[in-house]
Formats: structure tokens, C-alpha cells, sequence
């Protein structure tokens, strides 16, 4: 048999279901609108800026990068006041999560621990890896309990991943909580950071751990320019780190993952304070509105910090969903995390998060 060669940790995998796109819906419903808000994508699209830039250096194409993509890895490292040394971009912060499994923890050896729900790459690239992978459960709260964190983790944990905000629930702990946990956790644990989320967080100076970075020789902080900076699809993400990880990240990693055209475009997205105004006034207004509005329609919502909102639907959250799905709004429901009951929607703009209540409105009236 020819699935003798396949490994046994990877037997049971199945291929990442990205659910129907835009133009799926619109023909299998006959809709001529859909609206998406179920990725947590940037609700402005692509900058105008950035546009112009991938298109000015479109004729780039045929060059490979630069190993490591210095340029981009010395303005983030100006952007944010770290050296550039420090800093190590990957395809996706996807690719960066997977590099740091490989690198620490040993297959049928180490230990991986991590809140249950998380973020999936976390568990599938520890599975991929052969490496054990705890889950502790979130409170009912979706807090996250510290305490049952300590016991889950032993002398072969390598790795801890703690996604701040979290997602799916957007809950946000303050820097001074992981500052303490920080300290309880052996430096022979990576603390990983993801930060993903932060740029939505108000005010972000009292959730990020950014600036202690260097007061720890065991963290490390995830940030991605698929949200905030509105770069999903170019694939872009970044670490930063002590020097002796960035360093032999930098040795192991495949030396063009990160393309040319999104070292460009990550560049100038940077520099563009505009469009980041922008959007976080759009995600500060819309979160807002949408809590409200949902706690109105009767649905329980969770404080966010994020840019998306969980929340929990007086009715049945598939039902829900399809009758979304059928007038042309997708959001995101929470069976793959384990959370059947509830859903996550995107913040859009002003027009789609009205549009969403009112379509919601018209949903819940109908399934009583
Ligand atoms: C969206 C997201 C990311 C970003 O992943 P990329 O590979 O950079 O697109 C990372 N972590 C979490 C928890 C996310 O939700």
C-alpha cells in the first residue's frame, strides 16, 4: 500500500475547507450581492497606497527576493522601535508558527500547550511535527485560566501559544497579567505571543507586550500584516525575538517564502498612517455598533478587542448562519472550534454592518 509511507501523525489530516467564495454563493442563492465578513479581513480592502506600489514594482516579478527580506525586516524593525535583527518575516505569521515548533520541540519527545479553543495552525504544524499538543480549556468566560496553564506545562514543554486578543472571543488580557505569567513560566518554555489582533485593542499600550520585549529571553511576539494592514492575501508576517531564535530562524527557514511584491507592499503599508486611522476608526465605530445592535436583537455578546465580535444567537447559530448565507451575508460560525452555539461576524464597514443587523433582524424574525 502506498499510504504505508505516510506517516502516522499525518493519516488523520484533512485539507484546510475554506467554505463557498463570493462567487459560489452569488449563483448557487442568484444573488447579485454578497457580503463577507467572516475572515476578519481588513473592512477598507486593499490601501489605495499600497495599490500603487504593487503595481509600480509589478515588473519585479521575475527577480527572486532577498534572502530574509532585509529592507522589510529594517523598517519594521523602525516601525516599532526594535532592531532589525530581531526580526524575522515570514509567509504568513502561519509560516513563522510552524518554523518555531520545528525548531524547539523534539517529534515523540516535547510538548505544546496551548488553550482550548485556539487558533488551528497551532495544533495541526504541532501534529505535522510529531509533537504533543495540550490543550487547556478556556473558562466559561473565555478568560483564560492561568492556573490550569501552570499543570498543563512540564519539563518537556517547549512551547506555550497564548493568541492576545483572542480569537474566536476577542477577550484581551492586560500586559501586566502576562507580564506575571511570564515570570511564573520556566525560560526553558517559548512564550509565543500572537498578536494578530493588536492593533484593534484600545488603548493598545495596555495589552501589548511589545515594549518588553527585550525583558524576557523566552518571548516571542507574532503580529501579521493580514488584518490591520490589510495583506491577507499577499501572505506576510513577522516575529519578534531574541537574538539567538531570530538568528537560527533566519538559518531554517526556506529563504523566499516571503515574496517581492509583498516586501513591497509591506513596506508602504506601513508608512501609511492614513489608511491604519482609517481602519481603526472604522473597527472602533463598528464594534460599537454591532454589540449594541446584536445585544438588542437579543444575542449575547462578548467584549472584543479585536476586530470581529463573537457572539451567541437566541436560535439555533447554523440556522442562523444559512439564513445569512441565503441573503447574501457570510459570517463565521464556531463548529470547527468546538463552540456550536455561537457565531463570529467580521466588523465591516458602516454600510455592511447595517446591512447585517438588518438582514439578522429579518433572520431571528423568521425562525420564531
Ligand atoms: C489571522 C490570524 C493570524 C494571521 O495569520 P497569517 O498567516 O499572518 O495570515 C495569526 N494568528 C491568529 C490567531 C489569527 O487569527
Amino acid at each position: 500500500m502506498d499510504r504505508d509511507l505516510i506517516r502516522k501523525e499525518v493519516l488523520g489530516f484533512k485539507a484546510y475547507s475554506p467554505g463557498l467564495n463570493i462567487e459560489e454563493i452569488k449563483r448557487k442563492y442568484g444573488l447579485t450581492r454578497v457580503i463577507k465578513m467572516a475572515s476578519n479581513e481588513n473592512p477598507l480592502g486593499t490601501s489605495p497606497v499600497v495599490k500603487e506600489v504593487i503595481a509600480l514594482n509589478a515588473a519585479l516579478a521575475f527577480r527572486y527576493p532577498r534572502a530574509g527580506t532585509p529592507d522589510l525586516c529594517a523598517a519594521i524593525g523602525e516601525y516599532l522601535n526594535v532592531p532589525a535583527k530581531n526580526i524575522v518575516c515570514g509567509n504568513g505569521s502561519d509560516e513563522i508558527i510552524d518554523l518555531i515548533i520545528r525548531l524547539v520541540a523534539k517529534p515523540g519527545e516535547d510538548n505544546i500547550v496551548a488553550f482550548k479553543p485556539c487558533f488551528s495552525i497551532y495544533k495541526l504544524q504541532s501534529q505535522f511535527a510529531g509533537v504533543e499538543f495540550r490543550q487547556v480549556p478556556l473558562s466559561k468566560d473565555f478568560h483564560f485560566p492561568w492556573d490550569d496553564l501552570f499543570q498543563a506545562v512540564d519539563e518537556k514543554t517547549k512551547v506555550v501559544f497564548i493568541t492576545n486578543p483572542d480569537n474566536p472571543s476577542g477577550f484581551c488580557a492586560k500586559k501586566e497579567e502576562l507580564e506575571a505569567v511570564l515570570s511564573r513560566l520556566p525560560q526553558s518554555v517559548l512564550v509565543v505571543i500572537d498578536e494578530a489582533y493588536i492593533d484593534f485593542a484600545l488603548p493598545q499600550a495596555e495589552y501589548s507586550l511589545l515594549s518588553d520585549w527585550q525583558n524576557y529571553p523566552n518571548l516571542v511576539i507574532l503580529r501579521t500584516f493580514s488584518k490591520m494592514f490589510g495583506l491577507a492575501g499577499l501572505r506576510l508576517g513577522f516575529a519578534v525575538l531574541p537574538d539567538i531564535y531570530a538568528d537560527y530562524l533566519q538559518r531554517v527557514k526556506l529563504p523566499f517564502s516571503v515574496n517581492i511584491l509583498a516586501e513591497k507592499a509591506g513596506i508602504a503599508a506601513l508608512n501609511d498612517k492614513f489608511f491604519y486611522d482609517q481602519t481603526l476608526e472604522t473597527v472602533r465605530a463598528g464594534r460599537e455598533f454591532l454589540s449594541m445592535e446584536l445585544e438588542r436583537l437579543g444575542c449575547k455578546t462578548f467584549p472584543s478587542q479585536a476586530n470581529f465580535l463573537m457572539f451567541l444567537p437566541p436560535v439555533d447559530a447554523s440556522e442562523v448562519f444559512e439564513g445569512l448565507l441565503k441573503k447574501g451575508i457570510i459570517i463565521r460560525p464556531l463548529k470547527s472550534y468546538g463552540l456550536e452555539e455561537y457565531l463570529r461576524v467580521s466588523i465591516g464597514t458602516k454600510e455592511e454592518n447595517k446591512l447585517f443587523i438588518k438582514e439578522l433582524e429579518e433572520v431571528l424574525n423568521g425562525s420564531k
